[in-house]
């Protein structure tokens, strides 16, 4: 019955991919004219460290006179920068990772490089992390970019996972996959991209060290600690690795509408690893089609954002974070997955 199950949310996706591939959705150089949105999200945070840059060289512009009012703007920035960094790699980029955005391969790679870059990552090594170690593997032995599990199956607690994963975690596991024979394209090409990324990571610090720790680094180690942190730690708490009983409970699915506008439907995460080639912007749209399947396999979704969450965490456990905002939508215009003998039923 679940591999039926598994067959038929495939032949769903498949089938309604097929009549999206008869639409041609591109837009000057973007492969979708949805992305325009994506690159307008990351150019805007470009426009952010820029001011955040000079105002900092020239602080009479923000009328800044003595150190507290300085540490005042060097606070605001960083929280600021911190979050819109988190977002627009771990979730906007993120999508430029699994479908590159332009049509013309050298923009993909150097405009990856650089969107990767203001979240403090080389984009070569966050492939690494994310595709090849997380995807191929979610909550397996191999996948190192989620929370520990204890042998009972609980997780480590979200902060010790957001402290202890960027950078440390992230480039001790790293560095042994680089040393390791597994994966020789990484070995192959890291060290030149490494190299890339340390030139251009470099340039704040060359023009004011301590600009570039305070207005650069900060921003990076907020984004990938507490925002992309506590992101990743959410998706996967709680949840099973896909196995042949319960193939859709190895993520937590967020329904936030809000949440979702802000980043890139990414709530849509059990989904997205199921399909991670479908359109960032498409998924509350298969996500409708496969809810009852979903829901059929006991996958767990919530009414709420990362977000909320996050901070529901410092209170509650999340079994009870789950009982409490568990959130079934609608499924009246879902298509029913296939009875126990593996037959699908009409479609409401
Ligand atoms: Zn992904």
């Amino acid at each position: 019955m679940r591999n039926a199950q598994r067959e038929f949310v495939k032949e769903v996706v498949n089938q309604r991919l097929r009549l999206q591939n008869d639409e041609d959705k591109s837009f000057w150089v973007l492969k979708h004219r949805e992305d325009i949105h994506c690159i307008a999200f990351h150019m805007l945070g470009v426009v952010g460290y820029a001011i955040a840059f000079y105002i900092y060289l020239h602080p009479e512009l923000g009328h800044i006179h003595n150190r507290t009012e300085m540490a005042a703007f060097v606070a605001a920035s960083v929280l600021l920068l911190g979050w819109v960094s988190g977002i627009n790699l771990g979730l906007n980029f993120h999508n430029h990772v699994h479908r590159h955005v332009f049509r013309v391969a050298w923009l993909n790679r150097w405009f990856g490089r650089f969107w990767a870059l203001t979240g403090g990552w080389s984009s070569r090594l966050w492939f690494h992390s994310h595709v090849t170690v997380h995807h191929a593997d979610t909550l397996g032995p191999t996948d190192w970019s989620v929370a520990q599990q204890f042998p009972d199956g609980s997780f480590e607690p979200r902060w010790k996972y957001s402290l202890l994963h960027w950078p440390w975690r992230y480039y001790k596991h790293l560095w042994m996959d680089y040393r390791s024979d597994k994966y020789p394209r990484l070995r192959r090409e890291a060290p030149k991209e490494f190299l890339i990324f340390v030139a251009l990571y470099s340039i704040p610090f060359w023009i004011d060290p301590m600009m570039g720790l305070l207005l650069w680094f900060l921003p990076h180690y907020l984004g990938n600690t507490w925002t992309l942190g506590a992101g990743m730690y959410v998706q996967h708490v709680g949840c099973e690795k896909e196995d042949e009983i319960h193939p859709f409970r190895h993520s937590n699915t967020f329904f936030s509408r809000l949440w979702n506008l802000m980043v890139f439907n990414s709530g849509y995460h059990n989904l997205h690893h199921m399909f991670p080639h479908v359109h960032w912007s498409d998924l509350p749209e298969f996500q409708r089609l496969l809810q009852t399947a979903l829901d059929a396999d006991g996958a767990s979704a919530l009414r709420i954002g990362y977000f909320r969450a996050s901070v529901e965490l410092t209170m509650r456990s999340w079994p009870d974070i789950l009982e409490r905002y568990s959130n079934v939508p609608s499924a009246a215009s879902a298509i029913a997955p296939p009875d126990a003998q593996g037959r699908a039923s009409a479609g409401a």
